[in-house]
C-alpha cells in the first residue's frame, strides 16, 4: 500500500539499501562470530598446551606420596606447592594452578595441592571438587584438555585447562588444572566487538551511498527513455536516444532504436498510403487540401505569391467508353508523370477528383502561374499517350495505340484573387469551368472582376456549403438574385411555384425539401458571371449569351464542394434543358431530363415572363400560363406542364377570390 504510493526512485533506492544493509550486517555478524569462535580456540588451545606442559613438570611419584599421606606439613607436600607457584609465576595468564585427583565418586574429584597461597581461596588436601558440570576436567584425566566456554565458580568466572599428570609407570596418577581469568578473553571479545560494530556503522553509510549510486543509474535510464517516449509522442519519430556502451543496457538501447526506426518505417508507409493516390501515384485530394492550406499559411506570413491550377482532362469519359477504363487509369498515370516532371521540385501536385488534378505553385504570381500552365497544357496536347493498361515489365509503357488528349486549366492566385484556401479553390474552379464550356485545351484566369462586384463573397459562400442550413441557403440565393437587378425575390418565388406543383403531383416531404433548395440554388452559378452581362439592357451578344449559359456548370462545380447537397446537382445543373433535348448543357432530352430539373424549369420560366425585363414588360399569369401551354412537349414536358397550369392556375382563383 505505501510501496505503491512511492516514487520509483524511492522504491529502488529503499530496496537497493535494505538488500545492502541485509547482505552487510548478515555478513559482519557471522565474520563476528567466527572472529569470536577462533579467539576463544586460540586461548583453548594456549590453556591446553600450558596444562600439558606444567603436567610434565609435576613427578607423579610424588604427587601420590602427598595425596596418600594428606599431610600438608610433609616436605613432600611444600616441594609440590613450590612446583606449582613456580609454574603459576612463569604463566602470568593464569590465575590458579592445582592439582586434582579421582575419588572413586563418578564425578567427584579431590583437590592434592594448590599454588594459591590466600588461605581463604586456598583448597587443601583432600577438598572436593564437584565436575559434574566440568566434563573437560574428567576428560583431562585422558589427555590434555581446557574447557569450551567459561565456567562460575566461588574462584570467580575462569577457562580452565587440564593435563594427566603420570607416574613413573605412565599411570595418570591426576590432573593439573590451570585456571584463567577471563577478564583478559572478555577484553579481547569487547575490542572485536567495538571492531564488528564500527564495520556495521561503515557498511551501513557505504550501503546507502551505494543505494544512492543504484537508484541515481536506474533512475538516468529510466529518464533516458522516458524522455524518448516524451519526443515520440510529439512525432519526433526520428527520435534516437544514444547507445553509447557495450553492456545490456547498451544493447537494451540499441533495441529500443531498432523498434522506433521500425515503428518510423511503419507510419512513413501508412502516411505515404494515407497521402497517395493508389491510380496515379501523386499526393491524394485529402493531403492536397492539407498542404494548400500550410502554403497559403506561408505565403501570408512570408507575403509572398501563389498559384492555384485545377486541371481537368478534357472529354475523358469517351476515351475511359471508347478503351475501357483501366486504359483511363494508364492515361490518368502518364498525365500524373508529365505534370511532375513538368514543374518545380517545390511544387505540389494532387490528384483532385476523377479526372482531374491540382497543383499547387507556391512563390508563383499569376503570370509566372499562367506560363507554368500554359507549358503543362501545351506538353500535354502534344504528348503521345500509350493506350496501354498494362505496364511493361521494365516499368515502361509498351508502345501500342497512341491517343491524344488535352486539358483545361483554371488558374487563381493568392493574394490577388482569394485568400483563403476555399475561396482559392472556388475562384479556381469557377475559372475551370469558364474555359470547360467555352473553348477547352486553355488556360483560364480567374476573373476578379466578377467576385469583387458583387455581394457574394467566396469564403462565405464556402462556408455555407460546409453547412447548408435553410437560413444559409436562403441568403445565399437572395445574395444571387441582388446582383441581377430584374430578378430580386426570383429564387424564392421559383421555389414557391416549384412547390405548388409538387403538391399537386402529391410527392413526399423528402423530395419537396429537395426541390426547395434546388429551387434556391438553381442559379448559383451566376456569381461565375459578370456584372456587365447579366444587367446588360440591351440584347446579349452570342459570346455573352455563351457566358451566361455557363451558370448551370458553374453551380454544378460549387456544390460538388458540399457532400451534403449531391441529390440537388442535377436539378441545378439540367435546369435550362428543353423537352425537344435543344437546351443547355447538355441537350439532354424528354425524360433523360431530371424530374427535379423539368420542374424547376417551368417555375424559372413562369417567374421569368412574370417579371419585367429590360427589353420587355412583364407578362400576366395568364398570359405566362398560355405561352407554357404553347411550348409543351417543345420546351417543356407535357405532363408536368399540365399539372404546372392547373396547380398555377388554380392559385390565380385563389388570389383573385382573396
Ligand atoms: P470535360 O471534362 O471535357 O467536360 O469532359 P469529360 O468527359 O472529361 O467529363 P468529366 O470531366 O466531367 O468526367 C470525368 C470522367 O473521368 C468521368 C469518368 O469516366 C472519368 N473518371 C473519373 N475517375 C476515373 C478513374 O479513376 N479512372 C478512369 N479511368 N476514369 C475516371
Ligand atoms: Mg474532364
Amino acid at each position: 500500500m505505501l510501496m505503491s504510493r512511492l516514487s520509483l526512485g524511492c522504491k529502488v533506492f529503499l530496496v537497493s539499501a535494505i538488500v545492502m544493509l541485509m547482505t552487510s550486517l548478515g555478513g559482519g555478524i557471522i565474520l563476528y562470530r567466527g572472529a569470536i569462535c577462533s579467539l576463544r580456540e586460540e586461548v583453548r588451545s594456549k590453556l591446553v598446551c600450558g596444562a600439558r606442559i606444567a603436567a610434565l613438570q609435576i613427578d607423579g611419584d610424588l604427587h601420590r606420596q602427598v595425596r596418600l599421606s594428606a599431610d600438608e606439613t610433609s616436605s613432600a607436600y611444600k616441594t609440590l606447592k613450590a612446583k606449582l607457584i613456580s609454574i603459576l609465576k612463569s604463566s602470568p595468564d593464569m590465575r590458579y594452578v592445582y592439582t586434582v585427583s579421582r575419588t572413586g565418586k563418578k564425578d567427584v574429584l579431590q583437590f592434592v595441592a594448590d599454588a594459591e597461597t590466600n588461605p581463604e581461596l586456598t583448597s587443601h588436601i583432600g577438598d572436593t571438587c564437584d565436575a559434574h558440570n566440568s566434563p573437560e576436567m574428567i576428560n583431562g584425566f585422558n589427555e590434555a584438555t581446557a574447557d569450551k566456554d567459561p565456567t562460575s565458580d566461588r574462584w570467580g568466572d575462569s577457562l580452565s585447562g587440564y593435563a594427566p599428570i603420570k607416574d613413573s609407570n605412565g599411570r595418570t596418577e591426576a590432573i593439573i588444572g590451570m585456571d584463567m581469568s577471563i577478564a583478559q578473553l572478555e577484553k579481547e571479545e569487547k575490542s572485536l566487538s567495538l571492531v564488528a560494530v564500527k564495520t556495521g556503522i561503515t557498511a551501513f553509510i557505504l550501503s546507502l551511498l551505494l543505494s544512492l549510486a543504484v537508484t541515481r543509474s536506474v533512475l538516468k535510464q529510466v529518464k533516458v527513455f522516458t524522455n524518448a517516449a516524451e519526443r515520440i509522442e510529439g512525432g519526433d519519430l526520428g527520435f534516437q536516444v544514444d547507445a553509447g556502451s557495450s553492456d545490456e543496457i547498451g544493447q537494451f538501447r540499441r533495441a529500443f532504436n531498432r523498434m522506433i526506426k521500425s515503428l518510423k518505417e511503419s507510419h512513413d508507409r501508412l502516411l505515404e498510403q494515407n497521402t497517395r493516390d493508389f491510380v496515379t501515384g501523386l499526393f491524394n485530394h485529402g493531403y492536397f487540401h492539407e498542404r494548400l492550406a500550410d502554403e497559403i499559411e506561408r505565403a501570408k506570413r512570408y507575403n509572398r505569391n501563389l498559384c492555384l491550377l485545377i486541371l481537368d482532362i478534357d472529354k475523358f469519359k469517351p476515351i475511359n467508353d471508347k478503351y475501357s477504363h483501366p486504359v483511363g487509369d494508364g492515361i490518368l498515370r502518364q498525365v500524373a508523370v508529365l505534370l511532375k516532371e513538368n514543374i518545380r521540385s517545390i511544387d505540389i501536385a494532387a490528384r483532385y477528383g476523377g479526372d482531374e488534378f491540382a497543383v499547387i505553385l507556391p512563390e508563383a504570381d499569376i503570370s509566372s502561374g499562367v506560363e507554368t500552365a500554359e507549358r503543362v497544357r501545351s506538353l500535354i496536347e502534344e504528348h503521345d499517350f500509350c493506350l496501354k493498361s498494362q505496364r511493361h515489365p521494365f516499368g515502361e509503357y509498351a508502345p501500342s495505340k497512341i491517343a491524344k488528349i488535352t486539358v483545361s486549366i483554371g488558374l487563381a492566385g493568392y493574394p490577388n484573387h482569394h485568400q483563403s484556401k476555399e475561396g482559392l479553390m472556388m475562384a479556381a474552379d469557377i475559372a475551370l469551368c469558364r474555359v470547360k464550356h467555352a473553348s477547352r485545351n486553355s488556360v483560364c484566369v480567374y476573373d476578379a472582376s466578377i467576385c469583387s462586384e458583387q455581394n457574394v463573397d467566396l469564403q462565405a459562400l464556402y462556408q455555407m456549403l460546409r453547412d447548408p442550413s435553410v437560413a444559409a441557403i436562403q441568403s445565399l440565393s437572395a445574395a444571387v438574385d441582388a446582383r441581377d437587378r430584374y430578378t430580386h425575390g426570383h429564387s424564392e418565388r421559383v421555389a414557391d411555384y416549384a412547390l405548388m406543383v409538387s403538391k399537386e403531383l402529391n410527392m413526399d416531404d423528402a423530395m419537396m425539401d429537395a426541390i426547395k433548395v434546388a429551387s434556391m440554388l438553381h442559379d448559383l452559378g451566376k456569381i461565375g458571371v459578370p456584372d456587365s452581362i447579366l444587367n446588360k439592357p440591351g440584347e446579349l451578344t452570342p459570346e455573352e449569351r455563351q457566358t451566361v449559359q455557363l451558370h448551370p456548370s458553374i453551380a454544378e462545380n460549387i456544390l460538388r464542394h458540399a457532400p451534403q447537397l449531391d441529390l440537388i446537382i442535377p436539378a441545378v445543373l439540367f435546369h435550362h434543358e428543353r423537352w425537344d433535348g435543344t437546351g443547355y448543357p447538355d441537350g439532354l432530352k424528354g425524360e433523360k431530363i431530371p424530374l427535379m430539373a423539368r420542374i424547376i424549369a417551368l417555375a424559372d420560366s413562369f417567374d421569368a415572363m412574370t417579371s419585367d425585363r429590360p427589353y420587355r414588360k412583364a407578362r400576366s399569369p395568364e398570359e405566362a400560363l398560355h405561352e407554357i401551354a404553347a411550348n409543351i412537349g417543345r420546351q417543356f414536358d407535357p405532363d408536368l406542364a399540365q399539372a404546372f397550369i392547373s396547380a398555377m392556375s388554380a392559385n390565380i382563383v385563389n388570389k383573385k377570390a382573396a
